[in-house]
C-alpha cells in the first residue's frame, strides 16, 4: 500500500494522474516514475570530542531529459532516500513547469545541524561533496540551498569540489556567496517569487493586496523572505510560526520589529506586540492567504476542512497531503502549487548559472526583473490550462510539465509516445517573449 505521507508515492500518484489527463502511452511513466540515479554515502566526520560519527547522505537525479539535474541539499534528522527521491521528481516538474533548461535533483544529510559546532559543520559538507563529486558538475548535476543549508555551506561545497577537481567551477552549485559568484537577489528569491505568485492569484480572484492580510508557517530562508516582501506589497501579515513559537496579531504584526526581534533572539515567539500561536491555529485564520513554508505534509485532510482562507500559498515542497488537497479542491481554495509558488528560487538559481558561464554579473534589479517575468508567465500559463481544462491548479501545473518532460523524451528517442495532446505550453527560459511589462 503507497504510504501518501512519503513523497516519493506522492509524487507517483501525481504523474500517474498527468500521464492518464494526457492521454500519454504509459511509456511516460514508465520512464519517469523513479530517479535516473540514487546515490547513498556515508560521510565520516571528525568530531570536535575527538570521536569518529558517519552520517548518512542521499543524492538523487530524477531524470536528464530535459537538461542537467538541478535541487538543493537539506540537513535534517528526518531525511530518508524516499524523501529525497520525491524531491528530486518535484524539482523535475518545477524546472519544467518554469521553463527552465534542467531536470530534478535533490540531495540530503541525515542530521540535525543545530547540534553542530562550524567546524563539524564543514567537515560534512565538504564530505558530501568528495563523495558526491563524481556524479555532479555544470552540466551534470548543480546543488543549491535546502531546509538548514545556506550560502555559506555553498561556499564550503564549491571550494570542495574545485580543490578536488584541480579547477575553479563556479557553475557546480548556486546559492554560494556573492563574491564567489552567487547572483544578486540569490537569497531573497524564492520568497520574493512566492510573493509574486500570491499577487498575481489575487489579481485573478480580485483581492486587493492592501485590504489583504495573509499567515506564514516557517521562518526560515523561504518564510522571512514572505513575510517581509508580503508586508512590503501592503499586505497585513498576522501571523508567523517558526520551529520554537509563533508571533499572531490580528491587527497586523510589524514586521520591521518581528525581522529585529528575530536578528536579536533566533525566533520569532515574543516579538513587539504578539501573543503566541500554533501551527494548527495559524493554518486556519480567517485570513486571505495561508502560506505554508515549512516542511511536508501540514496541510492534512482534517485541516483542509478547517481552512478558512481564499488562497493557499505552498512555499514548502509538498506541504498538502494527498487527502487535504482533495478537500481544498472540494471546497474551492485557490492553491498556488509548490512547484509554481516556491520556483523562484530556482529560477534565480538558474541566472546565477548563466551568469558563472558568462562571467558577467547583472544587477539585483535585474535579476528581479527577469524573475518576476518568469513567475508571471508560468502563473499564467498554469492558469490558462486550469482555466480551458478545468483542473484544479495542481493539476494544471503538472499537465503543463508533464507534457513538456515527455516532450524532450521523445524527442530524444526515449519514448515512442506521441505527447501531441493540446496543452498550452509555457515558453522555455531562452525563448520567453517578454511578455510581461516590468
Ligand atoms: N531548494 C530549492 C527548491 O526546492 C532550490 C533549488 C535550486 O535552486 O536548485 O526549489
Amino acid at each position: 500500500m503507497a504510504d501518501m505521507t512519503n513523497p516519493y508515492h506522492i509524487v507517483q500518484d501525481q504523474l500517474r494522474r498527468a500521464v492518464a489527463n494526457l492521454k500519454l502511452d504509459q511509456e511516460v511513466y514508465e520512464l519517469l516514475k523513479s530517479p535516473m540515479r540514487l546515490v547513498e554515502v556515508s560521510i565520516p566526520v571528525r568530531m570536535d570530542s575527538g570521536a569518529l560519527r558517519s552520517f548518512t547522505g542521499f543524492r538523487a537525479q530524477h531524470t536528464d531529459a530535459i537538461g542537467p539535474t538541478k535541487g538543493g541539499i537539506r540537513f535534517h534528522p528526518s531525511v530518508t532516500a524516499d524523501e529525497v527521491r520525491g524531491l528530486s521528481m518535484w524539482m523535475t516538474f518545477k524546472t519544467a513547469v518554469m521553463g527552465l533548461p534542467y531536470g530534478g535533483a535533490k540531495g540530503g544529510i541525515v542530521c540535525d545541524p543545530a547540534e553542530l559546532s562550524d567546524a563539524e559543520l564543514e567537515a560534512l559538507s565538504r564530505g558530501y561533496i568528495r563523495r558526491l563529486e563524481a556524479v555532479m558538475g555544470p552540466e551534470l548535476d548543480i546543488p543549491a540551498p535546502d531546509v538548514n543549508t545556506s550560502p555559506r555551506i555553498m561556499g564550503w561545497m564549491l571550494d570542495e569540489y574545485d580543490r578536488v577537481r584541480g579547477q575553479n567551477s563556479p557553475g557546480f552549485i548556486t546559492g554560494k556567496p556573492l563574491v564567489l559568484g552567487g547572483s544578486a537577489g540569490r537569497e531573497a528569491a524564492t520568497g520574493r517569487g512566492v510573493v509574486f505568485s500570491i499577487l498575481e492569484a489575487m489579481h485573478r480572484l480580485g483581492i486587493d493586496p492592501h485590504q489583504a492580510s495573509a499567515a506564514v508557517q516557517g521562518f526560515g530562508n523561504v518564510g522571512s523572505h514572505t513575510a517581509r516582501l508580503l508586508h512590503a506589497a501592503g499586505v497585513r501579515v498576522v501571523a508567523v510560526r517558526d520551529v520554537n513559537g509563533g508571533a499572531f496579531n490580528p491587527e497586523g504584526l510589524d514586521i520591521p520589529a518581528l525581522l529585529e526581534h528575530v536578528a536579536r533572539t533566533r525566533g520569532v515567539k515574543g516579538a513587539p506586540g504578539s501573543e503566541d500561536i500554533d501551527s494548527e491555529s495559524l493554518l486556519t485564520l480567517d485570513v486571505d492567504v495561508v502560506v505554508p513554508a515549512a516542511l511536508e505534509n501540514q496541510v492534512t485532510e482534517a485541516i483542509a476542512r478547517r481552512v478558512r482562507a481564499r488562497i493557499i500559498a505552498e512555499a514548502a515542497n509538498g506541504p498538502t497531503t494527498p487527502e487535504g488537497d482533495h478537500i481544498l479542491d472540494e471546497r474551492n481554495v485557490f492553491v498556488i502549487p509548490d512547484i509554481l509558488c516556491n520556483a523562484g528560487g530556482v529560477t534565480v538559481s538558474y541566472f546565477e548559472w548563466v551568469q558563472n558561464s558568462m562571467g558577467y554579473y547583472w544587477s539585483e534589479n535585474e535579476v528581479n526583473r527577469k524573475l518576476r517575468r518568469s513567475m508571471v508567465n508560468a502563473f499564467d500559463t498554469v492558469y490558462r490550462m486550469h482555466e480551458e481544462h478545468g483542473v484544479f491548479m495542481r493539476e494544471a501545473a503538472y499537465l503543463v510539465a508533464v507534457h513538456r518532460v515527455a516532450l524532450a523524451a521523445e524527442a530524444r528517442g526515449w519514448i515512442h509516445s506521441h505527447p501531441e495532446a493540446e496543452v498550452p505550453s509555457a515558453p522555455m527560459q531562452h525563448m520567453a517573449p517578454e511578455t510581461v511589462k516590468t
